[in-house]
């Protein structure tokens, strides 16, 4: 018989509903919330022992917390990592594992499309601290090539990147970043760690908005970094201690709760998407329809050979620019507008005056951006639903 105590040997569903699981001497079934900013000791001892590091147990919220410290353990079961910290935002995520590494003189290598905040941490504050960055296209594997220099010391990509669903080949960039001694570190919000597992493909560091599937239903913010080890002694830990940018327990409550559900609903989401996707390309009256899971997404092949589905987001340029695209979502019955993703409620939301309006507008251009872009976070409403309601809409985009 096998030991089932070992969370490792668990099947997917069951790391999710149980992994992390610490229960208080009372035996509560649901993970407890521990809203204390503190803990008090039995001893003036124990306490000079936790801070030495040589007792386990609780010192300060700050640094760790035991609601924090189930989300932390079930996200690190779930992708396999050996750790996961927790932090107040996907942004605090992004940027504590990118400035925890970095020191003045060392070289970024980023994929351009990127979420609006993530493209300004790196093109605008990173270099102000002496640290060069270049950006290329994502998808361009010779630009990877040219772009990874030795002196390269961290490489940062998102994928699919939002809003456009480009791909990023993981296996080829971090080869690349590898044979030059450098860190990968991967914002894998769009994909999920259910429908994507960058370890496997080589890279070093994960990052997440957990306020995007994770949670799922709109309620709360969160973030969290996945590493080994090594990364996190060599740098995490004292930057995430020092610096102050972890979860509240109450968020970490609601996210392990989330995640019990993850699997149940990404399914769904990404079944609905993929339906939703192909009325809208079969629609006729777009542009351009862009979903991963679909063969006329012209990285589908990479998409397919990292992912295990398409995602829950198809991103679409409507004729008639903004003003069409502004008809579009105004006259949405269902379906709101919305900058989130993710969601059990579909979203919809005009990039280039919302999530990437911060970018400058040559830049949102070469990257596919245009005023007629939407983005369609599609939820878990019947998709027919959601099909009548585009429908209705599109009829009216022409004014
Ligand atoms: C939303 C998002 C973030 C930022 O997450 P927050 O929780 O809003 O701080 C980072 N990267 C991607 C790809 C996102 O979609």
């Amino acid at each position: 018989m096998t030991d089932k105590k070992d969370p490792s040997s668990w099947r997917l569903a069951t790391k999710l509903v149980r992994g992390g699981l610490m229960r208080s001497e009372f035996g509560e079934t649901a993970e407890a919330m521990y809203l204390t900013s503190g803990f008090a000791y039995d001893a003036a001892e124990t306490a000079a022992a936790r801070f030495a590091g040589e007792a386990d147990g609780f010192t300060y919220s700050r640094l760790s917390n035991p609601t924090v410290a189930m989300f932390e353990e079930r996200m690190a079961i779930l992708e396999d990592m050996p750790v996961a910290k927790a932090t107040a935002t996907g942004m605090a995520a992004v940027t504590a594992a990118l400035m925890c590494q970095l020191k003045a003189g060392d070289r970024v290598v980023a994929s351009k499309a990127l979420f609006g905040s993530c493209r300004y941490v790196v093109e605008q504050i990173i270099p102000r601290f002496g640290i060069e960055v270049e950006l290329v296209h994502g998808g361009d594997n010779e630009a990877w090539t040219k772009a990874i220099t030795s002196g390269t010391t961290t490489v940062f990509v998102e994928t699919p990147a939002n809003p456009t669903l480009d791909v990023v080949d993981l296996t080829h960039v971090c080869g690349l970043a590898h044979e030059v001694g450098a860190t990968v570190v991967v914002d894998n919000v769009f994909a999920t760690p259910l429908l994507q597992r960058p370890a496997d493909f080589g890279v070093d560091v994960v990052v997440y908005s957990a306020t995007k599937h994770i949670d799922g239903q709109g309620r709360v913010l969160g973030g969290c970094i996945l590493c080994s080890e090594q990364f996190f002694e060599d740098h995490l830990n004292q930057y995430m201690r020092h610096t102050g940018q972890i979860i509240s327990p109450f968020n970490a409550w609601v996210l392990v709760k989330g995640l019990e559900t993850l699997e149940l609903r990404l399914t769904r989401m990404c079944e609905n998407a993929a339906k939703v996707a192909d009325f809208l390309a079969d629609h006729g009256g777009l542009d351009r329809v862009l979903y991963p899971g679909r063969a006329d997404h012209p990285q589908h092949e990479l998409a397919m050979r990292q992912m295990s589905s398409g995602g829950t987001v198809i991103t679409v340029d409507v004729p008639g620019g903004r003003d069409a695209a502004f008809r579009l979502l105004n006259t949405l019955q269902i379906i709101d507008i919305s900058n989130n993703l993710g969601d059990a409620k579909s979203l919809m939301t005009h990039p280039a005056s919302t999530t990437h309006r911060a970018i400058e507008e040559a830049d949102r251009l070469e990257l596919g951006i245009i005023e007629g872009t939407l983005r369609l976070s599609v939820g878990l409403e019947d998709p027919d639903d959601l099909i009548e309601d585009l429908d209705q809409a599109l009829g009216r985009i022409g004014g």
